[in-house]
């Protein structure tokens, strides 16, 4: 037995809340707090100040619709050890490993996928919202999305899952008090939510408006809630937008204003004055409102944004060189595992896309820089990023998905 463990096991026989505390400091250092002594106490559970690193069991607790048509689900996750959760900052997201069963004709495999958690910290469950991804309409022979499908049709109540910590650069500014707008088209309502409900909770008083554009009330997710906050908080400027309203639907009360949530709505509606934006939503929303916003005269700093997918959206910069295949460039790129000697001209985008047109097989996941299944180590040369990875790297380390070379390059692909 260590000092450390003899400790925790005098202050639980004298009571000690002092002790107890040092004590489950000096085993957390060292990481081997004893799950049973940790669940000694009848207290509720304490907050962890760190999150865990690698993989987390949690149970599914509750799975609930959150829109009239069933598309979106949520589902609350309770830790399998019971040691309190973690904290996160509202914004950031849950990457989860799963393990797809065989079907016929497929191989079991294992996938990684980010999903944002959709409500305030709580140190019990952490809940997130997957919309069901179904495939192009016009696209015949294309499956259905893997995940996002697994979650609806397979995970249950009573099911367990492998999660990795809350991670990601997008979330809220929750020291600043200038006004926030929240603008989320479709599933990308996810981290607004949280963030609204953060805001809710300990910053009442700061204004926040909500931009959320779905097209109808099929779709529209957390309508009751979303409702109940704006009459309880009269800070709160919900704008709701519908592109496709049904012959039922209500301007007015279901939804404030019929389109799409676009820079002429954003002028016409927000109050003159400083605020902070957070974007999230499809690829096109993005692309037309970033530079919007930048042409409207928003500071770069006070604009943040999150692609659910591959996305090319970015905010301008001085030194801006065209985009595209330029028959000028043409960088070496090496993979060293694969023995494959390429050059690269900028065509596919970005090394995964590049790698994969090649025939080379890579790992990859979420294909946006924030789940990390891409991750490769430099061999030699650099890769850059349009905008900062949501993923944490190490150095020597780079992400293909989003990652461009600068320079000739070796990777250990
Ligand atoms: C940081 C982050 C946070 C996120 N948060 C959320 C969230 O809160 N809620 C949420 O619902 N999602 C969220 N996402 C998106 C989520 O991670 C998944 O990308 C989404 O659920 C789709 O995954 P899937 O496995 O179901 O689809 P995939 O299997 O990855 O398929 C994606 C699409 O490609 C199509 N497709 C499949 N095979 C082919 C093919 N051969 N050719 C052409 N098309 C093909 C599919 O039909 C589908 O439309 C987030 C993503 C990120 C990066």
């Amino acid at each position: 037995m260590t000092a450390s463990t003899l400790l925790l096991y005098i202050s639980l026989f004298l009571g000690s809340q002092v002790l107890l505390g040092f004590a489950f400091t000096l085993l957390r250092k060292r990481g081997s707090v004893p799950i049973a002594a940790l669940l000694v106490t009848d207290e509720p559970p304490k907050r962890q100040s760190a999150a865990w690193s690698g993989l987390r069991a949690f149970r599914v607790a509750r799975r609930t619709y959150e829109d009239a048509a069933q598309t979106q689900c949520s589902f609350y996750l309770e830790p399998v050890d019971g040691v309190a959760l973690p904290d996160y900052q509202p914004g950031q997201f849950l990457t989860f490993s799963l393990l797809i069963p065989a079907a016929p004709g497929v191989e079991a495999r294992t996938i990684t996928r980010c999903y944002s958690l959709s409500d305030s910290p709580s140190p019990n469950h952490y809940r997130v919202t997957i919309k069901r991804v179904v495939a192009p309409a016009d696209q015949a022979g294309v499956p259905d999305g893997v995940s996002s499908n697994f979650f609806h049709d397979h995970v249950h109540v009573g099911n367990t899952l492998q999660v990795r910590a809350p991670s990601g650069h997008f979330y809220l500014d929750s020291v600043g008090l200038a006004p926030v707008v929240l603008i989320a088209g479709g599933i990308g309502i996810t981290p607004m939510m949280s963030m609204l409900r953060w805001c809710a909770q300990h910053q009442p008083q700061r204004g926040v408006h909500l931009y959320y554009g779905v097209r109808n009330s099929a779709e529209h997710a957390y309508k009751a809630a979303l409702e109940d906050m704006a009459n309880k908080l009269p800070q709160l400027r919900l704008q709701v937008v519908y592109s496709k309203p049904l012959p039922d639907d209500r301007e007015g009360v279901d939804y404030q204003h019929p389109g799409r949530v676009d820079m002429a709505l954003l002028k016409q509606t927000l109050p003159h004055g400083e605020h902070q934006f957070y974007i999230c939503g499809p690829t096109a929303m993005m692309e037309s409102l970033v530079p919007g916003l930048s042409a409207w005269g928003v500071a770069s700093k006070d604009i943040h944004f999150e692609a659910f997918g591959p996305a090319s959206v970015r905010l301008p910069k001085s030194e801006d060189k065209p985009q595209g295949v330029d028959a000028a460039i043409a960088i070496p790129v090496h993979f060293q595992r694969s023995g494959r000697s390429l050059t690269w001209n900028g065509k596919e985008g970005n090394l995964l896309d590049f790698a994969e047109a090649h025939g080379i097989r890579v790992e990859s996941g979420c294909r946006s820089g924030s789940c990390g299944s891409c991750v490769s180590t430099l061999v030699r040369g650099a890769v850059e990023y349009d905008n900062p990875p949501d993923y944490d790297l190490l150095p020597g380390q780079c992400l293909l998905c989003v990652g461009k070379p600068r320079d000739s390059l070796a990777l250990d692909a």
